[in-house]
């Protein structure tokens, strides 16, 4: 099984995605040429349409992508490159070339925006002997006291080395935590930035987290 270079006149778009984020890191196009070396090298090459030659990504650079998966698209005629990213992708300086925002892509969501939202929600709709409401109530010394205890028994499950019991006082940590950051005016978005920020597995991922949409 090989791309299909016959439908774009000896080239084929390839998608290229980060194997740790799944970030879509840019498109370029691939020959025949490019597509051997790939297979060869295990690093991605391209078929620069502007200088009309054979790219090595990296070269100039010293940001190569370490391809970890490649696929094919149905008909055969697009790939997709899973790789390591050195550095950034973008000859910008961004770590993805796609950061013109035409319609921003609203933050994915988990369990803990599912969890804060319900807290947010408590507040507005207070629902009788709940204890969010009781927390809340309370106020910020209660809940830092809370937060102080489930990190106490967060401790101690630790050293007695009981995972079951661990997880639970982790989870009843991470619950008084959200509470506490609703009280405060912190949003999941705000950690969920720094803590990309400080996230930084190789190379300067700054240009691409500050955008703070991952
Ligand atoms: P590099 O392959 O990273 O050493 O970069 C060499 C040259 O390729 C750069 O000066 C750009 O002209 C071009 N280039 C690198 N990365 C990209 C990209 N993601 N998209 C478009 N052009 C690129
Ligand atoms: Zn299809
Ligand atoms: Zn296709
Ligand atoms: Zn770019």
């Amino acid at each position: 099984m090989k791309p299909d270079f016959q439908k774009g006149n000896g080239l084929v778009p390839a998608i290229v995605q980060d194997y740790q984020t799944n970030a879509v890191l840019m498109l370029a196009y691939v020959n025949e040429e490019a597509y051997e070396k790939m297979l060869e090298t295990k690093e991605t090459y391209f078929y620069s349409r502007s200088r009309q030659e054979l790219w090595h990504k990296g070269e100039t650079s010293g940001h190569f992508q370490y391809i970890q998966g490649m696929y094919l698209d149905c008909d055969k005629d697009t790939l997709l490159i899973i790789v390591k990213q050195i550095g950034v992708a973008c000859h910008t300086g961004a770590y993805s070339c796609f950061f013109h925002e035409i319609m921003p892509y609203v933050t994915s969501r988990n369990i803990f925006h599912e969890v804060y939202d319900v807290i947010a929600d408590r507040k507005e709709h207070p629902v009788e002997k709940s204890y969010t409401n009781y927390l809340l109530d309370q106020g910020v010394d209660k809940i830092c006291k809370k937060v102080g205890e489930e990190a106490s028994e967060t401790i101690i499950a630790a050293k007695n080395q009981d995972k079951e019991e661990l997880i639970g006082e982790i989870s009843d940590l991470f619950y008084h935590v959200l509470v506490l950051m609703y009280q405060q005016g912190i949003q999941v978005e705000d950690i969920e930035r720094k803590l990309q920020d400080r996230h930084q597995v190789t190379g300067n991922k700054k240009d691409f987290h500050q955008r703070g949409d991952y």
